[in-house]
């Protein structure tokens, strides 16, 4: 007898559908095959942004919420965010509603992918970041404004700062029990996963107290591990704890290209790891190729790195690697461990046959670009052929 896995999904805008129409088909041969016909996928349609907006008015519509509320998981494509649609950005909002406070961003180099490193095989890390404080909280004010100009009286007459009238102005809200939460998720993660390293990326020496007190607030939970973590370099032969430490987050973007080798889960307030993922996904062949997962206590949702590309919307060419990645994460996640190591294994033996689609091609001398269902196809005709782990 079949036992079936419920997913719901949400295509998504722009070239979302291409990437989940090449995607599908991965998905299920990888569940097919790593359960011997035992299991399989039944979709969940669901909608959200653009086509939701067109359909019901709505860009989020209360089914949709329930219904990934009721599963606990969902799987998405990029949402484009309708100037004028009410909220900043249906992707926040999401992140908002089910306090998916743990962005999870896996940065592996897979051989064969073109990368600026020479040695871009040493390129395998976990970036978190924190996913609901910092400037993402979206409060500021444009310039001129009677907030704005508000606000700039409101600092000089009981702060006794002057800042210049012209200016527009934001706040950066980190708090002590978002920061402790997410540490500890983290923490909980690298244990469970023999993980070797966490380290704490942040501008704490200038934003003293906002990322500054966010590294301490993480040390401070660190120091409740004292059976899993150290702080210096484990003794030799003992490597078996931990190591935690931080680094200020201009030397970070220096760290992970000259010495990518050294570390393992990075630990990043929003902004931070935000422009580190792209920065990162860079060394190892782009967006196209960089998965993401966002994660809370109740619900999770999987979803690539990568925005809804509408200029390559419908022309097959997206490259939709990252997208399965994607769900790769979500079938570890949801205990489908041997599903997602043959999407990592097909992926990466359908790339080192040189099928891949334009973004890689461009940097790869000689090799023609496959359309995005091709590589599809590609990827899963490899899915189960001699397993690389
Ligand atoms: P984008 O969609 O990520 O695209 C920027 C560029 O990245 C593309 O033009 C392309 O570069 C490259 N790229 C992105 N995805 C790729 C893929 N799968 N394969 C190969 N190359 C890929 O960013 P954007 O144009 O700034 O944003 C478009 C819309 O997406 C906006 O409405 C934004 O709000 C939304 N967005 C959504 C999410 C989300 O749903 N989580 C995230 C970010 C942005 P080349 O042009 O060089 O080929």
């Amino acid at each position: 007898m079949i036992e079936y896995v419920d997913i719901p999904y949400i295509e998504g805008d722009g070239s979302g559908e291409d990437i989940w129409n090449a995607s599908r088909g991965v998905f299920e041969e990888a569940v097919n095959k790593a359960y011997n016909g035992e299991r399989a996928i039944r979709w969940i349609y669901l909608i959200a942004g653009q086509k939701a907006l067109d359909k019901t008015g709505e860009l989020l519509p209360e089914e949709t919420l329930n219904t990934v509320k009721k599963y606990k998981i969902a799987i998405k494509g990029p949402l484009t965010t309708p100037v004028g649609g009410g909220f900043r950005s249906v992707n926040v909002y999401l992140r908002h509603v089910f306090d998916l406070y743990v962005s999870m961003r896996p940065v592996r180099y897979f051989h064969g992918l073109p990368s600026p490193l020479k040695m871009p095989e040493k390129v395998d890390f976990i970036i978190f970041r924190e996913n609901t404080e910092d400037l993402y909280k979206g409060i500021e004010w444009e310039e001129g404004t009677e907030d704005a100009l508000n606000f700039i009286g409101f600092l000089k007459d009981r702060m006794g700062i002057a800042i210049s009238e012209d200016s527009g102005v934001g706040v950066k809200p980190i708090s002590k029990s978002r920061t402790v939460k997410f540490t500890r998720w983290v923490i909980d993660y690298a244990i469970k996963n023999k993980r070797k390293a966490i380290t704490v990326v942040h501008k704490g020496n200038i934003m003293k107290y906002t990322e500054g007190a966010f590294m301490k607030w993480a040390y401070d939970v660190a120091r409740g591990y004292p059976e899993h973590i150290v702080f210096d370099k484990p003794d030799k032969g003992d490597d078996t704890k931990i190591l935690f430490n931080d680094r200020i987050a201009d030397n970070m973007f220096m760290q992970v290209i000259l010495r990518p080798e050294d570390y393992d889960l990075l630990l990043c307030p929003n902004l931070n790891g935000d422009y580190l993922s792209d920065a990162c996904a860079a060394l190892i062949g782009g967006l196209g190729v960089a998965p993401g997962a966002n994660i809370g206590d109740d619900v999770a949702i999987f979803e690539p790195t990568h925005g809804s590309a509408p200029k390559y919307a419908g022309k097959d060419v997206i490259n939709p690697t990252s997208f399965m990645l994607s769900g790769a994460i979500m079938f570890r996640h949801m205990g489908l461990d041997r599903a997602s190591r043959l999407i990592e294994d097909a992926i990466e033996k359908t790339i080192q046959d040189m099928i891949v689609t334009y973004d890689l091609a461009r940097h790869l001398e000689g090799v023609r670009p496959v359309r995005c269902s091709i590589f599809g196809e590609e990827v899963a005709k490899r899915i189960g052929e001699n397993n690389l782990h």
